[in-house]
């Protein structure tokens, strides 16, 4: 996909399943289960979709999955599988090494597992040219969670790249490459950011975990991991809207089918028109 001279693919780094309960909140399941069956164990299965950017000579990865470090009970237990984000990446010709940038929306687990990886037992940077770009916010929260949210944060995720310095901490809306806008996003988590693309005279909006799959469009579809969920709703508000009105192409960080889509608003309701882009 292109916009003007800024070129993005979707990577899929796997899957993963979650409590369809905890998916949709106050959302009743005889609701939910029609658009996102669960399993036996009442998990819906959910995609983890990275994006891949190539803009004024940059490499940009916009998260990376769960990783290759979950142990096999906890890989278990979410029902991760994959494929791997080094295979998406290879699939482009693209080397750990040639990553510039990696862009994380927050530090829950299965954002950015693929932060770090094993290198003779030793915890090391996945990407060790790159930058790490997250809200300052965001990491000194991961540091010290609560106990409502302490299962999603894995310091091994990313306390080796706060050793190594190689966090860049961004305070509230930053452009961090030609065409590449991070806009803060607060709800799901206080920090939270979502990713803005622009070129030659398009748009495209990734919205990280505001609203992680087209099923939770509708305004009160609201997850119930979010700390702040009344602070969601403004953002969905604020942003959705916006992506119909002005004809963004949306993109959805956990959709299994629909990683991409222009949204239309018919009779009051927003619905995807799902684009196949590679
Ligand atoms: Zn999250």
């Amino acid at each position: 996909m292109k916009l003007g001279d800024l070129e993005f693919h979707i990577i899929v780094a796997g899957q993963l399943r979650l409590d369809g309960g905890a998916m949709f909140g106050v959302i009743p399941r005889t609701m939910w289960e029609r658009k996102m069956p669960p399993d036996a164990r009442h998990r819906i299965t959910l995609a983890m979709n990275c994006l891949l950017i190539h803009t004024a000579g940059k490499c940009i990865l916009v998260e990376t999955g769960a990783g290759n470090k979950l142990d096999p009970k906890l890989r278990e237990i979410y029902g991760v599988d994959g494929p791997h984000l080094t295979d998406g990446l290879q699939k482009y010709g693209v080397r750990l090494e040639d990553v510039d940038i990696v862009i994380n929306t927050h530090l829950h687990f299965d954002h950015c597992g693929g932060n770090t990886r094993v290198e003779n037992d030793k915890i090391v940077p996945a990407f060790p040219n790159a930058t790490y770009i997250v809200q300052k916010g965001e990491v000194e929260h991961a540091t010290r969670p609560n106990e409502r949210d302490r299962a999603s944060y894995f310091p091994e995720n990313f306390a080796p790249l706060q050793a190594a310095g190689l966090f860049s901490l961004i305070e509230g809306d930053t452009v961090v490459a030609p065409g590449v806008e991070l806009i803060r996003a607060p709800g799901h988590t206080a920090d939270m950011q979502c990713v803005k693309l622009t070129g030659g005279g398009k748009t495209a909006f990734f919205f990280a975990d505001l609203v992680p799959t087209t099923a939770h469009l509708p305004l009160p579809w609201i997850m119930g991991y979010d700390l702040y969920p009344m602070t969601t709703l403004e953002n969905k508000k604020r942003w959705i809207p916006q992506v119909v009105r002005e004809g963004w192409l949306a993109l959805f960080a956990h959709d299994p089918r629909v990683p991409a889509a222009y949204l239309r608003d018919r009779d009051g309701k927003w619905e995807p028109e799902p684009l196949t882009i590679d």
